[in-house]
């Protein structure tokens, strides 16, 4: 069975997530502090962790940065603003994921399996492999397919997939966009930013349907996600 590991200090929220992650089949183990945290990573690996960055004494931070010293395991941050996102994006600690509290409980549910279901496909690097295989970026020419479908990408637009492609699933804000995709970011607004991926988008789902292929994290920014089984 799949265990999931639920750190948070809240009692009430994890009892709601410890519901309803159980009714979706999950084994679920809850501990209420980071050192616990770290102790129940090495004693009993969990299959995925669902991390709360306010924690008393060893914040989820710190946890992560340890847990990331021995244990690739995919693992979720819960944290209390949107705006605290972009910060932790920013630190690139090697988090799977990020939910924004107050979440729906179903929504973290759809996360979770979102990201067993990327890990399944054989880590992160077979995910990058098969993205490679699914979508095909030639610099030199400026050309680009999908799943063997020619994309017609404005300059921008190249860019754009090209940063979030190398590292799927992971999650971009606007302005690691601005700075991985433009030349020269002082010309180009966020809200640019949006709008290319607007057109993206239609051009991907035009040539490859049946998948969201840029996932958009609200108030925080978006990914490219693989096609699950790709
Ligand atoms: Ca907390």
């Amino acid at each position: 069975m799949t265990r999931i590991l639920i750190v948070e200090d809240e009692q009430d929220i994890a009892s709601v997530l410890q519901d309803y992650l159980r009714h979706a089949g999950f084994e679920t183990e809850h501990v209420m502090d980071g050192r616990t945290a770290l102790e129940r990573m090495r004693a009993a690996p969990p299959d995925l962790s669902l991390l709360d960055v306010m924690l008393p004494q060893l914040d989820g931070l710190a946890v992560l940065r340890e847990a990331r010293a021995h244990s690739s395991h995919p693992i979720i941050m819960l944290t209390a603003r949107v705006e605290e996102v972009d910060r932790l994006i920013g630190l690139e600690l090697g988090a799977d994921d990020y939910i924004c509290k107050p979440f729906s409980p179903r929504e973290v549910v759809a996360r979770v399996r979102a990201v067993l279901r990327r890990f399944a496909a054989g880590g992160a690097e077979a995910a990058t492999a098969a993205q490679a295989g699914a979508l095909a970026l030639d610099e030199t020419r400026w050309h680009a397919a999908l799943e063997g479908a020619t994309l017609q990408l404005t300059r921008s637009e190249f860019r754009l997939l090209q940063a979030l492609a190398k590292s799927p699933g992971r999650i971009f804000s606007r302005g690691q966009l601005l700075e991985l995709a433009y030349d020269d970011a002082l010309d180009v607004t966020e809200r640019a930013v949006d709008s290319h991926v607007k057109n993206l988008r239609r051009k991907l789902a035009a040539a490859a349907p049946g998948h969201e292929w840029i996932r958009s994290v609200y108030g925080v920014g978006f990914s490219f996600e693989a096609r699950p089984g790709s």
